[in-house]
């Protein structure tokens, strides 16, 4: 568990969280904390050094020595593809799709289109809300199942009960994410959490 304590992390997240942020300026937001969340959890990746030549003479340089598989869980881990993208243009991406049962609260997986070559490959999930950890785990046991040994996810908010779900079932998962809510609501909506992440990123209210 990596709390990300940046400035810009939480003037973005405080733009999320009001209630008053339109969709097109939550979506670009997302987009804003996304990079800096992607960056903090992709810090420790390998480099191999080399060497460039600039306009005046060779420079040492290091370079991303694995790729990176980006798995956006959709739909809401969408608003943050595009920042990881803009970050590692080289990343290949997956997809899962989960559905959450909205009375019981239990996901259920419609999708899934992985890479090759996981088990070879920084594993960066995406998925913004980690409330009940329900979703984060099915999505977690069906990357490893694919072979993913080295996974990190970010998420913009978590709840302490997922935390401890994603910790028990998979405990070298690092998760990073700038804040940890008080609590889950009686329909396991974080509190006080943003709202519903995918309804505030394409307005469907
Ligand atoms: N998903 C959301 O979008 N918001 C929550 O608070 C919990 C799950």
């Amino acid at each position: 568990m990596q709390l990300v304590d940046h400035p810009l992390v939480h003037d973005a997240l405080a733009i999320l969280r009001d209630k008053r942020t339109a969709p097109d300026e939550f979506r670009r937001v997302a987009t804003r904390i996304s990079v800096l969340l992607a960056a903090e959890a992709l810090r420790d990746v390998p480099v191999a050094a080399g060497a460039v030549e600039t306009p005046l003479g060779p420079a040492d340089a290091r370079r991303m020595a694995s790729g990176v598989v980006v798995v956006p869980v959709l739909r809401a881990g969408l608003g943050m593809l595009d920042a990881v993208l803009a970050l590692v243009p080289s990343a290949r991406v997956g997809y899962i799709g989960l559905q959450r049962d909205e009375r019981t609260a239990v996901a259920s997986q419609y999708y899934s289109k992985l890479p090759g070559r996981l088990d070879e490959s920084h594993v960066l999930m995406i998925d913004p809300m980690l409330a009940t950890g329900g979703s984060a785990v099915a999505a977690l046991d069906h990357l490893t199942q694919a072979g993913a040994r080295d996974i990190r996810m970010i998420c913009i908010v978590a709840a302490p009960e997922g935390v401890e779900v994603v910790r028990k079932h998979h405990p070298g998962v690092r998760i990073y994410t700038p804040a940890i809510d008080r609590q889950l609501d009686d329909h396991k909506y974080i509190v006080p959490g943003l709202g519903d992440f995918g309804d505030r990123l394409y307005g469907t209210l």
